[in-house]
């Protein structure tokens, strides 16, 4: 049988239960069909006792008697009741429809089986219409213990394409193939990691004996699925290095060396000093640089980013870094400066507010080569601003910008595409990133600079403000600064503009002038405006910044040591970790205030608990996945890769692990898949890929 048939050529299937299967679960064929899943299984080999239940627990099954019935009067109609009872206690089963007809097919007092879910409700358990059948009848009924439950959709089941109908038709499926499915992982992994062979693996994943043999199967076909995508994204790696062609950097020179030796401002950190490593391997090979360093807030990633432009320039190339706001491009800019001029490097920047004789001027001498440096906005990415030999893009703050303005920067390269870093302040789960980034290399700092006191945080309810006041005062008479922000102002959402002005009018009342200064910024003043108040924040003129989150990303300000977040439930686990990043970036003692109602969300609870037990972004970010899922922190371009079938990449991170373990070591064994041995994956692999012509390239 060939797992490539279209599905209208199974029995029991037809041409309009194929078109809406094809429709409703994207199976097109025989193979579509063998990969659905079961989302989850009714356990129907164990019966739960009353006393057992838990209150959260999925669907149970209980043997027990009815010992009446009764109905009670609701709002409309009225339901039936009955009382359920076991050797261990007693419990409710509940109708809201049917409610004759159920009462007259029932028999008080005989030995039923019941099975669905249950409530918790004014201290007993119910179960709404369950699943209902004679003691009798149950025993001689032949079902398979574990059910599985297959992903569906409401047309399917309207259209009458029910759980049931899926069984069957995988039933049919098993049947026409005599379960004969060919291997699809070579022997050796299959040994190592003690693994089903493929065929009792779909067999039991559809049709499990039991749950020790079900966990089996899907450890096997969860390990294959992570196992070719690994194999997929590290394949795209290398053929990339070897087929896009990029500058050599094969000399660290002068600039380098200098810096170096000379105008270190500290010593750099381990992690530091092996991403810079990592970095300069990447610039000596003949392959582009496409490169992802990975740091908390503060981990010191701006350096790492100069000392590889400074490899740029020792051997003859431009360089640019590319921020997503006009303040952190100036900030960027005013970093740079100091280094810059006592190497004697030329640097500018350019951002929408630049004005057009200076942009002129960027122009020509990038052009002509005499700007080494290239700090900026998106004005960077502009038609009219050519490099005359751009060897080095470093994009900040990755997430914000998209994949399409990253491969502008690419074509600004002349001859070859330039070498990227992408820089990151906000940690994804390596996890995620091993899945979704598995074509860019990793670089990771993962130590914070010495002498950093984590910033301490705390979570207070509104009506303990005027406490968090005082603790304010007391603050700024030691000198200190503080930022009060408020969530995002939206064109649309009035209210935060007014959260925000009411914030402002009752902080201007509790600090007055002219003791107190006091710096307001919000998404909705001109540039030039905003940057003036940061700029007296900065200088240490006012005391108190009240913002909207646009200050969230990189303002560096060390003399700030309390961050106020107002209606911190509003923000996200990563906004907050970012925020709590504007501070802790001096000597002083940091803290972080999360003000909120009384009212939040379990979620919200997470969040804030999060917030307050731990200052590590990777273990936050951690969270945040589980909280949100994968796609929303990614976004939706990447989707595709997450598309999993079977496997689950926050739970089954361990496998993920494996997986690309196991992936790597096969393609270091045997880098074209030509080994007698790999004969199975390179077939299998070809089966799944999409990518077809990239066989070109290696084989
Ligand atoms: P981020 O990774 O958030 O961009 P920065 O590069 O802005 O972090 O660094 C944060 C602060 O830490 C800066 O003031 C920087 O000068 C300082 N810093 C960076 N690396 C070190 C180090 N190895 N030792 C001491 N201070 C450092
Ligand atoms: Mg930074």
């Amino acid at each position: 049988m060939n797992l490539q048939t279209p599905i209208d050529y199974l029995k029991g299937v037809g041409p309009n239960r194929a078109d809406l299967l094809r429709k409703e679960l994207s199976i097109y064929t025989y193979q579509d069909l063998l990969n659905l899943f079961p989302n989850r299984y009714l356990d129907r080999t164990h019966y739960y006792k009353i006393n057992e239940l838990q209150r959260n627990s999925s669907e149970v099954q209980i043997i027990g008697k009815i010992v009446r019935f009764r109905e009670v009067a609701q709002k409309r109609g009225k339901r039936l009741v009955a009382t359920f009872q076991d050797d261990t206690g007693t419990m409710e089963l509940v109708w809201f429809r049917g409610q004759k007809w159920i009462r007259d097919s029932l028999t008080p007092n005989k030995a039923y089986v019941i099975f669905g879910k249950t409530n918790w409700f004014n201290g007993t358990f119910s179960m709404p219409h369950p699943d209902i059948e004679p003691l009798e009848d149950h025993k001689k009924s032949l079902r398979v213990a574990m059910q599985p439950i297959y992903p569906s959709t409401e047309k399917l089941t309207n259209k009458g394409i029910t759980n049931r109908v899926v069984n069957k038709i995988m039933q049919q499926l098993f049947l026409e193939s005599k379960n004969k499915f060919a291997e699809t992982l070579p022997d050796d992994l299959l040994n190592a990691l003690n693994l089903l062979p493929k065929n009792e693996a779909v067999l039991n994943v559809h049709f499990p004996k039991n749950q020790a043999l079900l966990a089996q199967a899907q450890f096997r076909l969860k390990f294959e699925e992570l196992f070719y995508i690994q194999l997929q994204l590290i394949l795209k790696n290398l053929i990339h290095k070897s087929k896009i062609k990029g500058y050599t950097f094969d000399k660290v020179g002068n600039y380098f060396n200098t810096f170096f030796t000379h105008h270190l401002p500290f010593n750099l950190t381990h992690a530091q000093k092996r991403a810079i490593k990592e970095i300069r391997q990447d610039l000596g090979s003949h392959a582009q640089m496409n490169r992802l360093l990975q740091g908390d807030v503060g981990s010191g990633k701006t350096i790492v980013a100069f000392m590889s432009m400074l490899i740029a320039l020792d051997n003859g190339f431009q360089a640019c870094l590319m921020a997503p706001t006009e303040i952190l491009s100036v900030q960027h800019y005013n970093g740079l400066l100091d280094w810059c001029n006592m190497l004697n490097i030329s640097i500018k920047i350019l951002t929408g507010s630049t004005n057009t004789l200076e942009r002129k001027h960027i122009h020509e001498s990038l052009e002509n080569g005499d700007l080494q440096i290239l700090i900026g906005t998106h004005a960077l990415l502009e038609d009219k601003v050519k490099f005359k030999h751009l060897g080095l893009a470093i994009i900040d703050e990755q997430h914000r910008f998209g994949v399409a303005q990253r491969s502008k920067l690419w074509h600004k390269g002349t001859d070859h595409p330039p070498h990227i870093l992408v820089m990151t302040a906000t940690p994804i789960p390596r996890t995620l990133a091993m899945s979704v980034y598995g074509d860019l290399d990793l670089s990771i700092i993962d130590e914070l600079p010495p002498g950093r006191r984590p910033v301490k945080t705390v979570h207070r309810y509104d009506n303990n403000r005027l406490k968090v006041f005082r603790f304010i005062r007391d603050e700024i008479d030691k000198g200190r600064q503080v930022y009060i922000v408020y969530p995002l102002i939206q064109e649309s959402e009035k209210m935060d503009y007014k959260d925000l002005m009411d914030g402002y009018e009752s902080i201007a009342r509790d600090f007055p002038a002219p003791k107190y200064q006091i710096s307001i910024v919000h998404g909705q003043m001109k540039p030039a405006d905003k940057d003036y108040e940061m700029q007296r924040f900065a200088k240490g003129e006012t005391q108190i910044m009240v913002a909207t989150t646009v200050i969230e990303v990189g303002v560096n300000v060390p003399n700030a040591s309390v961050m106020v977040i107002e209606s911190a439930e509003r923000f996200g686990l990563s906004q907050l970790h970012q925020l709590r990043g504007r501070v802790g970036r001096g000597a002083e003692q940091s803290y972080c205030i999360l003000m909120t109602s009384h009212k939040l969300s379990n979620d919200s609870k997470t969040r804030l608990e999060t917030m307050v037990s731990t200052n590590d972004g990777f273990e936050i970010a951690e969270v945040d996945l589980k909280l949100r899922g994968p796609g929303d922190i990614m976004g939706t371009q990447q989707s595709g890769v997450l598309n999993l079938k079977i496997a689950n990449i926050i739970k089954d991170k361990a496998i993920l692990q494996s997986a690309r373990y196991y992936a790597k070591k096969l393609l270091q064994e045997d880098p074209k898949l030509a080994l007698p041995k790999n004969k199975v994956v390179l077939e299998t692999y070809r089966q799944l890929s999409k990518f077809k012509n990239i066989w070109n390239y290696i084989s």
